[in-house]
C-alpha cells in the first residue's frame, strides 16, 4: 500500500509529495518549501509520522520544484535521484531565480540518474520512472501502478497542461509525451500534478481542452 501526502509551497503553490510505503519509509518528490515555515511542517510531519526518508525525488529542476532540494539533503541525508536532463535545468534555476524574488540554495547534484522504465524500490513498493518531456526537456513521472497512481510534475493538471514557454519546453513534445505515456494508463488512475489538485486519466480524456484540441487537429491532419 501506498500513501500520498500531499503539500502546496512558496509563491507558486506547488504541490510537494511525500510517498510513504507499510513500513513509514517515504520518498521526498519535488520539494518546494522554501520558507522556514514550509520547512518546518515538512520536517513535522516527517517526525511525527515517524517516516524514513529514502530519497529524495525531483520530476524536473524548474525552480519551484527544487526550492528545498538542499534542505532535504541536508536534513535527511537521502539519496537525490532524477533524470540527466534536470541537471541543467537545476543549475539554471540558480541564476533565475533573483528574477523571480527567490534565493534557492544551490541544489545537491543528483546521486543517481534515472530513465524511462526504471524501477525505484521504495521499501516493497515500487516506482516506476516514466519520461515525460515537453514542459520541460528533462522530466519524469513516477507512476506506482499497484494503486494506480502517477505524480505528473508539469505535464499534466486537472483541465489544463504545463506551460512549453521555458527554455526546453515544446509544445507537440508535450502533447506527444500525454497522449503517448498518459493517455494510454487505465481511465481510473490518479494523477497528482504538480500544481492543483488531483485528477484521473479518464476525466482529462473527457474532458481536457488541450487534450480534446489536438486530438480535433490530429484526426483532421
Ligand atoms: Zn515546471
Amino acid at each position: 500500500m501506498l500513501e500520498i501526502k500531499s503539500f502546496t509551497f512558496n509563491p507558486y503553490q506547488e504541490n510537494t509529495y511525500i510517498l510513504i510505503d507499510e513500513k513509514r519509509n517515504c520518498a521526498i518528490v519535488d520539494p518546494g518549501c522554501y520558507s522556514q515555515t514550509e520547512q518546518q511542517a515538512l520536517v513535522a510531519f516527517i517526525k511525527e509520522n515517524e517516516l524514513s526518508p529514502l530519497y529524495l525525488l525531483n520530476t524536473h529542476g524548474h525552480i519551484d520544484h527544487m526550492l528545498g532540494n538542499r534542505f532535504v539533503v541536508d536534513e535527511f541525508q537521502v539519496p537525490f535521484l532524477t533524470h540527466r536532463g534536470v541537471i541543467a535545468e537545476l543549475e539554471h534555476a540558480e541564476s533565475y531565480g533573483p528574477l523571480f524574488g527567490l534565493n534557492p540554495s544551490p541544489s545537491p547534484k543528483p546521486d543517481k540518474l534515472v530513465d524511462e522504465g526504471d524501477i525505484i524500490e521504495l521499501g516493497s513498493e515500487k516506482l516506476k520512472v516514466i519520461f515525460t518531456p515537453g514542459h520541460a526537456a528533462g522530466h519524469i513521472s513516477f507512476y506506482h501502478e499497484a494503486s494506480m497512481n502517477i505524480l505528473s510534475g508539469d505535464v499534466l493538471f486537472k483541465g489544463s497542461i504545463g506551460r512549453t514557454d521555458l527554455p526546453g519546453g515544446d509544445y507537440p513534445t508535450l502533447m506527444e509525451t500525454i497522449f503517448n505515456k498518459f493517455l494510454p494508463l487505465a481511465d481510473n488512475v490518479v494523477v497528482h500534478p504538480g500544481h492543483g489538485p488531483t485528477t484521473t486519466v479518464g476525466e482529462e480524456k473527457r474532458s481536457n481542452p488541450f487534450i480534446l484540441d489536438w486530438q480535433k487537429k490530429q484526426n483532421l491532419s
